[in-house]
């Protein structure tokens, strides 16, 4: 796990991670019309086409390289960055 601390007041995106975490559950449709995903537990970033797995009726996409239901895409609004995810991840881990 890449463990990047990051100066939380940088992008002050501080607002936005309660909304962004409602994104991560039954997005399947949400996800199809990203162009990238991003892991918000590991920090990975990838393509749409590397999730292959999906849980909670096939709504929930699961990580591609850690298989934790974290995972945000960018047709939520929110920046897929590891800047993001990294805040993301200090609040909810
Ligand atoms: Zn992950």
């Amino acid at each position: 796990m890449r463990m990047i601390k990051l100066g939380h007041a940088l992008l002050g995106l501080n607002q936005g991670r309660l909304r962004a975490h409602s994104h991560c559950a039954q997005n399947r449709a949400e996800l199809r019309s990203s162009s990238q995903y991003g892991c918000f537990y590991c920090l990975a970033i990838f393509p749409p086409t590397d999730v292959t797995e999906w849980v909670g009726g096939e709504d929930t996409a699961l990580c591609a390289k850690c298989g934790i239901d974290s995972v945000i895409g960018s047709a939520s609004g929110y920046p897929i960055t590891v800047e993001f995810l990294q805040r993301m991840h200090d609040y909810w881990f």
